[in-house]
C-alpha cells in the first residue's frame, strides 16, 4: 500500500469509526483544527494516563500542576516568544498562496524575479520573507486595546517555570526534581496538515526537570533514554522510531543540547517529542523580567543557584496518530480484507464488546447482563446488530481486543466465547469469570 493511500485510508477509517473529526465540518471546517470524537478521546485519554501515571505517579521525585492557559503576556516577553517565536513567509502575489520561507520546494530565492511558486509556478510572485508570529492573541477585559491582549499559550512549559518555587514549597521536594504538565497549547501553524499532526490547537504533555548545574548533561541523557523507553513501551515498533540529535545551528535558541523522537509516519520521520537542555534560561529571563528571586537554596552545599532545565516535551496528538499509523493494519481473511487496529489492548478505546449471537432464545438478555457486569471496570461496547461477521469486523477497526459472543451454549452452561482481536483465536470462558480473565491480560 502506498505511504499516502495509508494515510488516506486511516483518516477515513477514524472519522467513520468515530476517532477524529475535523471541527465545524458542517461550516466546511475550521483549518486545522480537530475533534475527537468517541473512540478519539478515550485513545487520547489513554495516552495522557498513561504518561501522567509513568511520570507523576511512579515517581516520587516529580510533581503535577495544572497552570491556565492565559499568562501575563509579561510572561511571553520574558520567554522570548513575542519577539523570537515567529517564521518567516512568503506570500505568492499571483495565487496567494503562503509558504514558509524555507519550504523546500522554492526555487531561487523570494523577493526576487526568478523565484518561482511552488504552487501555480509563476516567477516573480513571491514577496521577500516577512515575520509572522505564531501566538494567538485575544483581549482580556471589557476593551479591545492593546494594553488588554493576552495570548493562548504556544506551550505549557512557562506555567510550570513561573510556577516552580510554589511547587517546591508546598511539595516540600528538593532539587533534582521535576514538574509535569498536560494541557492544550495553540499556534497559529503557517503550514499545519497532515491530519492531527500540526495542528493549531493541540495537547502537550511536558515535563520539567530542575537539576543543578553541572548534573544537567547526565540527566538530559537520562530523560531522552527514559522518554524512549516509554514510547516502546507503548507498543510503537521500535524501527520505526529514532533519535534525532539538533547540531549547533539547529538548536532553539534557549537549548544547549536537543534530541527530538521521530516516528516514521507515513509522510515520513517526524518529531513529536523534543527532549531539551533548557540550562538557566527561562529561570533567569524570568527572574530579570518579574524581578523576583527565583535561586534555589541547596541546603547540602549552603549555596544559592538558578536550576538548570532538561524538558521533555510530546504531543498528545501526535502520540495518538503515531499509534493509529503503528496500529492500523490490512489482511486477507477467507479472500475478504480485514482492517484492523492492533492498539496495545491497554491502550484500546473499548477493551471488550458483547455480542449476542442472534437476537432471539434469551442471548440479548444475558449478553446485557454480562455487558452490565463489565461497564464501569472495563470500557465496553453491546451490539446486537447485523450480522455476527459485521460486527467483527466494526470492532476489529475500532481496535477492540475482546469480542465476547453469546451463543447457544452460553444458554446451556454459561459459557462464552471470547474471540482475540489479533490472532482470531477463541476462547471458551465462563461468563463469571469474564471479568478477571479481562483484567488479567489487560495489565499484562
Ligand atoms: P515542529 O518543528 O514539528 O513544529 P516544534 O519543534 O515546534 O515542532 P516543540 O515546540 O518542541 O515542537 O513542541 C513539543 C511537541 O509538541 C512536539 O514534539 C509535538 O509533539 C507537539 N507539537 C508542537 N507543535 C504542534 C502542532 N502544531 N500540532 C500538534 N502537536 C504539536
Amino acid at each position: 500500500m502506498a505511504d499516502n493511500e495509508r494515510m488516506e485510508k486511516l483518516v477515513s477509517l477514524a472519522k467513520r469509526r468515530g476517532f477524529v473529526f475535523q471541527s465545524s465540518e458542517i461550516y466546511g471546517g475550521l483549518g486545522s483544527v480537530w475533534d475527537y470524537g468517541p473512540l478519539g478521546v478515550e485513545l487520547k485519554r489513554n495516552v495522557k494516563d498513561r504518561w501522567w501515571k509513568a511520570m507523576v505517579h511512579a515517581r516520587d521525585d516529580i510533581e503535577g500542576l495544572d497552570a491556565g492557559i492565559l499568562m501575563s503576556p509579561r510572561v511571553w516577553e520574558a520567554s522570548g516568544h513575542v519577539a523570537g517565536f515567529s517564521d518567516p513567509l512568503v506570500d505568492c502575489k499571483h495565487c496567494k498562496q503562503r509558504f514558509r520561507g524555507d519550504d523546500p520546494r522554492i526555487k531561487g530565492t523570494p523577493g526576487q524575479p526568478d523565484a518561482q511558486c511552488p504552487a501555480c509556478g509563476t516567477r516573480g510572485s513571491l514577496t521577500a520573507p516577512r515575520l509572522f508570529n505564531l501566538m494567538f492573541k485575544t483581549f482580556m477585559g471589557p476593551v479591545e486595546e492593546d494594553a488588554a491582549v493576552v495570548y493562548l499559550r504556544p506551550e505549557t512549559a512557562q506555567g510550570i517555570y513561573v510556577n516552580y518555587l510554589n511547587v517546591l514549597q508546598g511539595s516540600r521536594q528538593k532539587i533534582p526534581f521535576g514538574i509535569a504538565q498536560i494541557g492544550k497549547a495553540f499556534r497559529n501553524e503557517i503550514t499545519p496538515g497532515n491530519f492531527i499532526f500540526r495542528t493549531r490547537e493541540f495537547e502537550q504533555m511536558e515535563m520539567q526537570f530542575f537539576v543543578r548545574p553541572g548534573t544537567d548533561e547526565e540527566w538530559f541523557e537520562f530523560w531522552r533514554h527514559e522518554r524512549m523507553r516509554w514510547h516502546v513501551g507503548l507498543g510503537l515498533r521500535a524501527e520505526r522510531l529514532r533519535f534525532h540529535r539538533h547540531e549547533p545551528g539547529e538548536l532553539a535558541h534557549y537549548a544547549k543540547a536537543a534530541y527530538d523522537i521521530e516516528y516514521e509516519f507515513p509522510f515520513g520521520w517526524n518529531e513529536f517529542e523534543g527532549i531539551h537542555n533548557r540550562t538557566d534560561f527561562d529561570l533567569s529571563r524570568h527572574q530579570q523580567a518579574s524581578g523576583k528571586k527565583l535561586e534555589y537554596f541547596d541546603q547540602e552545599r549552603n549555596e544559592r543557584w538558578l536550576p538548570y532545565i532538561v524538558e521533555t516535551s510530546v504531543g498528545a496528538d501526535r502520540t495518538a496518530l503515531a499509534l493509529l499509523c503503528d496500529a492500523y493494519a490490512e489482511e486477507q481473511v477467507e479472500g475478504e480484507t480485514r482492517v484492523v487496529l492492533r492498539l496495545q489492548p491497554a491502550l484500546a478505546p473499548i477493551k471488550a464488546a458483547v455480542l449476542p449471537l442472534v437476537k432471539k432464545d434469551g442471548m440479548p438478555e444475558i449478553a446485557k447482563r454480562i455487558y452490565d457486569g463489565l461497564r464501569g471496570r472495563f470500557t465496553a461496547f453491546y451490539d446486537d446488530g447485523g450480522s455476527i461477521g459485521r460486527r467483527y469486523r466494526r470492532q476489529d477497526e475500532a481496535g477492540t481486543p475482546f469480542a465476547i459472543t453469546v451463543d447457544g451454549q452460553t444458554t446451556q452452561d454459561g459459557t462464552v466465547t471470547v474471540r482475540h482481536r489479533d490472532t482470531l483465536a477463541q476462547d471458551r470462558v465462563a461468563a463469571d469469570a469474564l471479568a478477571a480473565y479481562l483484567a488479567e491480560r489487560l495489565e499484562a
